[in-house]
């Protein structure tokens, strides 16, 4: 179980305010989707909440638990990025088991979850490969088994599919919808593409200049969105 609370999160950089007073209730195996125009603060919100990043004010809590003093490793959760930055020099096996190894796990265990990520992902014919030898959409796959390795009750994407041709996003939504039945886990996912907010989440959240424009349901938003920027950006033609 995990659910994830934000409240009144600001986010300063050298005085300037980028996310600016940010509240948000996730709930136990929500799939969540944070869209806006680039530079809206989708990154600097995620990497706070992966304690990548710190907070200027406001607080985060998962499972009801404060986590703004809390490390990375210790939050239960893991991220994939756009980029997905695999170790050129070791195989699939080893780059899906690498933070297992870094965590101390035997070399049996971290083959067994290994293998059950990459049954989950179909890369289990590719284990030995190295990443070089792999096309993009199985290198994400690779990127994601990282993450599944991990048991994560939270993962965060950010922009993951964004470096993919349009065919492969799409499958690769698809694979990411059924990932999120299979694993019944809570998943916050950053995009800029309103397609693939509306087609994948439970719950939308639109944002603006580093604050929340409107949360909802991709129907809601669509009928009823609560001003011009809203509409604009995934509402219906008026
Ligand atoms: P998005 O992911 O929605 O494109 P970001 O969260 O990356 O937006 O950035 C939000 C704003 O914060 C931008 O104006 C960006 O320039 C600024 N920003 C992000 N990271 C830093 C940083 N490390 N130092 C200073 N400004 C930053
Ligand atoms: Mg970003």
């Amino acid at each position: 179980m995990a659910t994830l609370q934000l409240n009144d999160i600001v986010k300063d950089f050298a005085g300037t305010q980028v996310i600016k007073g940010v509240d948000l209730e996730v709930k136990d195996r929500e799939f969540v989707v944070f869209v806006g125009p680039s530079g809206c603060g989708k990154s600097t919100l995620l990497r706070m909440i992966a304690g990548l990043e710190s907070v200027s004010s406001g607080d985060i809590l998962i499972d009801g638990q404060r986590m703004n003093e809390v490390g990375p490793a210790e939050r239960g959760l893991a991220m994939v990025f756009q980029s997905y930055a695999l170790y050129p020099h070791m195989t699939v096996e080893d780059n899906m088991g690498f933070s297992l190894r870094l965590a101390g796990v035997d070399k049996e265990q971290r083959r067994q979850k290994v293998l059950e990520a990459a049954r989950i992902l179909q890369l289990e014919n590719l284990l030995e490969r190295k990443p070089k030898a792999l096309s993009g959409g199985q290198r994400q796959r690779v990127a994601i088994g990282r993450a599944i390795v991990r048991n994560p009750s939270i993962f965060l994407f950010d922009e993951p599919l964004s470096n993919l041709d349009a065919a492969l996003r799409v499958q690769m939504r698809i694979e990411l919808a059924r990932l999120h039945e299979e694993l019944d886990a809570t998943m916050i996912y950053v995009t800029h593409d309103q397609i693939e907010a509306m087609t994948m989440a439970d719950k939308i959240v639109v944002l603006q200049g580093g604050i929340v424009e409107q949360v909802g349901s991709p129907m809601a938003l669509y009928h009823h969105p609560r001003n011009r920027f809203v509409a604009g950006f995934i509402g219906s033609p008026k």
